[in-house]
């Protein structure tokens, strides 16, 4: 902005990244008399180069001051009155105070956000850490990549994205498996077909017939929570057929042995029987993938929202290991991150058992460090995930929380147990936007600043970092969550964060995370953002990770074995479910159903069913279905579709109205407690046949 426009108050442009998913497009936000206006791509953008999705290009209603809350508010009497600053403060002090002396520092509990900065983030962590003295400290990624993080963590040493956007363009196959990037991360999705478009093949691995399946040069259409035997079976031919990458297993990898043993136990036959994949297609993927010059495979949350997630994200990296597509251009492992700063929330440290960068708080000399810089002895105790603050609350263990922008009542597995468990709590604190579920379940809500009101960094799903800047004042007195955290810890008589901006920390975690250390606000400016490891070795960040080697040194093959779901169908619910997610919306829809162009694409609530399902069950186009788990029962309407095949229904989770996390399954990744999001059982009921 110039100092010319502000002071005529005529439309302004200001730069910025769109809030919604990883991708990280630039957008332009329109600004006339102090109010956003409209929204434009930014042209130079090296991501979104000019083009936004139908989110992007709606994110002026998202941030709407319509139905914002605008003061602190107290519960009281059943309903909320609005309160001052000090008021909310002392009642939070005093709860948190109590639950601590009472059951000690973990009786407290912090969810960060995917959404919000990673000063924001960064803020929640050192909050829960250096104030309450608990690692209880988590946030969304524990439901979408964990998996990614703790996987990719053990084969390679960093679980993040290894190669950048521009990759797509330099593959000659890209592989798409258990996502549909042109629904959730559309403008990526319209690179992939435009690549597909010049020239490069595709290769789909998902039980649903995608918009990208439908485009494929192979859909490999696996039966739900196959994954690890169908990777098994391609790992088993590409060595029975010599088709592996021999110099780079023998130079770069370890425990090739082991796994060759276990992929023997996966031939093509058995494979087939497993997934549902006729042999001939699994044999062709293989020979696909192997012999592809650069084969850029992409993977999503079809991948990791299962009990065997990580082992899912393991196999994958086998696979990429052995047929050495990994460590040039144009290939790789690529996690879709789904939230607009989920890798960056991880990257802040926003976990139980890391600090920023990744660093261990396990090892003495990580708390050392952090505890000299932060004046305040830390906390040993391993830190509760998201669902073990739920669980503990639910058992009296946790007695606090607080959480920062996110709706876990909506987005979270058997809605009934995580209302459960926030209502048991003595004290549920929440700093929100809007009044979301789980906000209209708090004892107080603080309100906080929108992206669009604050300065700050995104951290896209290529890792790299991004500025944001206001555009304008935010309303009431909301202001952003950092500076919230850091006022509630004065309260609490720590005084080491009160920074001035959002740049003050963002410089405290340079000096803190290698991954971040040569990055400034400046040179942020500068770059459109730079990719992590940013550095003395990399100054300019780093577009393409494992090189040379990898981060853990050589990449570690390690043998996995297929299981199936922990809920399959049965007689009493006879039929897969899954959930999915829609172009139009994001996440629990707070934003994005603002937008009377993204409501009008969709109905609120819906179930994929396949036109063989349908039948059976007499279901026309909308007529009004229940759909019930062993947790909870839905009704809405249903969309017949071979997208689904026979045998699964599907549901996206944005509604509300029709929330399809009272029917998934708490059944956990035993290594990062993810839920299994994807997959469980279900009975569809026909509700107009029922009422006649
Ligand atoms: Fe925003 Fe993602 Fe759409 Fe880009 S692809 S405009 S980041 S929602």
């Amino acid at each position: 902005m110039t100092a010319d426009a502000s002071a005529h108050n005529i439309s302004r442009i200001i730069q910025t990244i769109c809030p919604f998913c990883g991708v990280g497009c630039g957008i332009g936000l329109r600004v006339e008399q102090e109010k956003i206006t409209g929204v434009e791509p930014l042209a130079s953008h090296p991501v979104s180069q000019g083009k936004l999705c139908a989110k992007g290009w709606s994110t002026a209603y998202a941030v709407d001051p319509i139905d914002r809350i605008t003061t602190p508010l107290i519960r009281e009497n059943g309903s909320f009155r609005p309160a001052s600053w000090d008021e909310a403060y002392q009642v939070i002090t005093e709860a948190f105070l109590a639950a601590a002396a009472e059951k000690g520092a973990d009786a407290v509990g912090v969810i960060a956000c995917a959404r919000a900065t990673n000063e924001d983030c960064y803020a929640a962590q050192k909050f829960a850490r250096a104030v309450l003295g608990t690692n209880n400290i988590d946030h969304c990624a524990r439901i979408c990549h964990s998996p990614s993080v703790a996987g990719l963590r053990q084969t390679l040493g960093s679980g993040a994205m290894t190669n950048s956007i521009d990759d797509i363009e330099k593959a000659d196959l890209i592989v798409i498996f258990g996502c549909d990037p042109t629904e959730n991360h559309s403008v990526l999705g319209g690179r992939i077909i435009g690549a597909k478009m010049a020239g490069a093949r595709l290769l789909v691995v998902d039980p649903r017939l995608t918009r990208l399946a439908r485009m494929a040069d192979l859909h490999l259409q696996l039966q739900l929570g196959t994954n690890i035997a169908l990777i098994n079976g391609l790992l088993q031919i590409i060595f029975a057929n010599g088709w592996e990458a021999t110099e780079f297993l023998s130079s770069r990898c370890e425990n090739e042995t082991a796994l060759r043993a276990k992929v023997a136990e996966y031939p093509p036959e058995r494979v087939a029987a497993i997934t549902g994949v006729p042999e001939e297609k699994l044999i062709a993927a293989a020979r696909m993938y192997a012999k592809a010059e650069r084969a850029l495979l992409t993977y999503g949350m079809g991948i990791t929202q299962y009990t065997t997630g990580t082992n899912n994200v393991i196999s994958i990296s086998n696979l990429a290991l052995v047929a050495g597509q990994i460590g040039r251009e144009g290939t790789g492992i690529n996690p879709l991150r789904g939230q607009n700063n989920v890798q960056g929330a991880c990257d802040m440290g926003a976990l139980p058992n890391v600090f920023p960068g990744y660093q261990e708080v396990a090892q003495q000399t990580n708390r050392d460090k952090f505890a000299d810089h932060w004046q305040k002895k830390l906390p040993e105790n391993k830190g509760l995930t998201s669902l073990g603050m739920t669980k503990g609350a639910l058992s009296g263990e946790v007695r606090c929380m607080l959480i920062m922008g996110e709706d876990p009542v909506v987005t979270d597995p058997d809605q009934h147990h995580v209302q459960r468990a926030l209502e048991a709590l003595d004290l549920l604190v929440v700093i929100e936007l809007v009044m979301t579920e789980t906000a209209a379940m708090a004892d107080v809500i603080l309100p906080a600043a929108a992206f669009s009101e604050k300065a700050g960094t995104f951290t896209n799903c290529e890792r790299r970092v991004q500025l944001i800047q206001p555009a304008i004042a935010a309303p009431g007195e909301a202001k952003p969550d950092w500076q919230i955290l850091g006022e509630l810890a004065s309260r609490l008589g720590y005084h080491h964060m009160d920074w001035p901006n959002a740049e003050a920390i963002f410089n405290e975690i340079a000096a803190l995370s290698p991954l971040y250390q040569g990055m400034s606000y400046p040179k942020l400016a500068e770059n459109h953002g730079l990719q992590w490891p940013c550095n003395e070795q990399a100054p300019n960040g780093t577009p393409l990770l494992h090189r040379q080697q990898f981060s853990r040194g050589k990449g570690r093959l390690i043998p996995v074995s297929h299981a199936d779901p922990a809920e399959v169908p049965d007689e009493a619910y006879p039929l897969f479910f899954t959930t999915t997610r829609l172009h139009y919306h994001y996440g629990c829809g707070s934003m994005t159903r603002k937008s009377p162009l993204l409501e009008r694409e969709t109905p609120s609530g819906i179930l994929f069913i396949n036109p063989a399902d349908a039948q059976a069950l007499a279901i026309k186009p909308q007529t009004k279905v229940r759909i019930s788990s062993r947790r909870g029962e839905v009704e809405t309407g249903a969309i017949i579709t071979d997208e689904v095949p026979p045998g699964t229904v599907a549901m996206p989770y944005h509604f509300k109205e029709a929330p399809s996390n009272r029917l998934t399954n708490t059944a956990q990744d035993p290594v990062t407690k993810m839920p299994e999001l994807k997959a469980c059982a279900v009975r569809v009921t026909n509700l107009e046949v029922e009422h006649k």
